[in-house]
């Protein structure tokens, strides 16, 4: 048996990043550029206005209340082509341009007006910079607005936004194919005919490419027939940058993909026995014509997500060009015994993993853990690592791979000190 690190390690080591490609904004997010983005332009690009209100010169609010003549009105895209005298204010709505001689802005609440608007009363002393953007406070010209290896978030494509970038050069999102194999596998939408069953997999690995963000071809069903399998990742080659199967990588009769894939690997492909359990077996090489990488997940259909997590997600992260290639591992308090015996292997459990109102994780497993067990896979948002030994007590602390975070306080919302006081009050 190879350990996990060992063969995750392997495999993530040749499937190195794509070539950088110009993508559209609107095609980037959480892609990883590759060089730096330095800004051209000065944002906020001109000084303006944070509030509705007037324009007025600090100075001639000393001793307010004071009266001042309003010399015009600025809405937002609009320029005020005269500056402001002493004794002089302009209407100004949020993100307008603030007027040459103007240095604060009075917000409309602390004013009257009057005469139809020529004149206002501001109500009290305004600051010197009140209520006034800056020129350039948030990015000036020359600053990193996106360092080499950013993952690019939505925030991120809005500050490239504003720089006037349209497209950017970015590591791709990897295309990936999905394979069943199988005779076993029934394509038919009516009962099952006796010793069939119906894909899982291909639905769950589909899915969980797509959650990435990455680009899918389903690749459909083969029997276990060596030349259709050969024939169908020939081809599926030509379009996929990397090419995921499950089943056929088992030590039974029929366990042809590790056999075809041995060959078309020019016999560099690895069949390795992970130490975990579950997903112990994976086929992993690169096609010798392509370079394309070829991922021999198990059958069973846990072993096929888990093994996805472990091997398929991290080597695929490293070819989108990311640094950081794993899910985050936080340790928790188990809140139920976990039993296991010795047996030399890393078990992942499925297990839910929640956030108390304390900031503290707790978590249990869902029911049933044999690895066809999907049901119980579908009920869980995270995988206990339990090492080798004899388990752990309710109550003491475990690491946990925490697969989704949209769900990790038990009542759903986090209930904050801000919504304690307003209750209380
Ligand atoms: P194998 O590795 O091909 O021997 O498959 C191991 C187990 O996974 C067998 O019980 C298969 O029937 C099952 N299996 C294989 N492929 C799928 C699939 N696409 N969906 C559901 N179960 C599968
Ligand atoms: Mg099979």
């Amino acid at each position: 048996m190879i350990q996990l690190r060992e063969a995750q390690q392997f495999v993530i080591n040749q499937c190195p990043p794509l070539g950088q490609l110009a993508l559209p904004l609107q095609e980037a997010l959480d892609c990883v550029i590759g060089d730096s983005v330095v800004a051209t332009e000065s944002i906020p690009p001109f000084t303006n206005s944070a509030m509705d209100g007037y324009a007025v010169r600090s100075a001639d609010t000393v001793g307010a209340p004071v009266r001042l003549a309003v010399i015009g009105s600025i809405m937002a895209g609009q320029v005020l082509n005269e500056d402001l005298a002493p004794g002089q204010a302009a209407r100004i709505m949020t993100g307008a341009p603030v007027p040459g001689g103007a240095d604060a802005v009075c917000m409309i609440e602390e004013t009257d007006d009057h005469d139809e608007g020529r004149s206002v009363t501001i109500r009290r002393e305004v600051r010197r910079g009140e209520f006034v953007r800056q020129q350039g406070r948030d990015v000036g010209i020359g600053d990193v607005v996106a360092s080499a290896g950013t993952v690019l978030s939505p925030a991120h494509l809005g500050v490239l936004a504003n720089q006037g970038v349209l497209s950017v050069l970015v590591h791709p999102h990897p295309h990936v194919g999905v394979l069943s194999t199988g005779d076993e596998l029934y394509t038919g939408t009516g009962p099952l005919p006796p010793g069939k069953i119906r894909d899982a997999n291909r639905h769950s690995l589909l899915a969980l490419v797509r959650r990435e963000g990455w680009n899918v071809t389903d690749l459909g069903i083969v029997g276990d027939d060596d030349e259709s399998l050969r024939q169908r990742l020939t081809t599926a080659a030509s379009t996929c940058d990397a090419i995921i199967t499950s089943g056929g990588v088992s030590v039974g009769d029929l366990d042809l993909v590790r056999v075809v894939l041995d060959d078309l690997s020019g016999r560099t492909m690895r069949w390795m026995q992970v130490a975990i359990r579950p997903a112990k077996p994976l086929a992993f090489g690169l096609l010798a014509d392509s370079g394309t990488p070829v991922f021999g997940l198990p059958g069973n259909p846990v072993s096929a997500m888990v093994s996805f997590e472990l091997f398929a997600r991290p080597a695929l992260r490293a070819m989108g060009g990311h640094r950081s290639l794993h899910r985050p591992v936080v340790p928790a308090v188990t809140d139920v015994n976990l039993e296991r015996r010795r047996d030399g292997k890393l078990h992942l459990l499925r297990a839910r993993v929640s956030l108390d109102n304390r900031g503290g994780w707790h978590v249990e497993t869902t029911d049933g853990q044999e690895s066809h067990h999907l049901q119980s896979m579908s009920e869980a948002n995270a995988l206990i690592l339990l090492p080798d030994g004899s388990g752990a007590r309710a109550g003491d602390l475990v690491d946990v791979v925490v697969l989704g975070a949209n769900d990790l306080t038990r009542d759903g919302a986090v209930v904050t000190e801000h919504d304690r006081q307003m209750t209380m009050s």
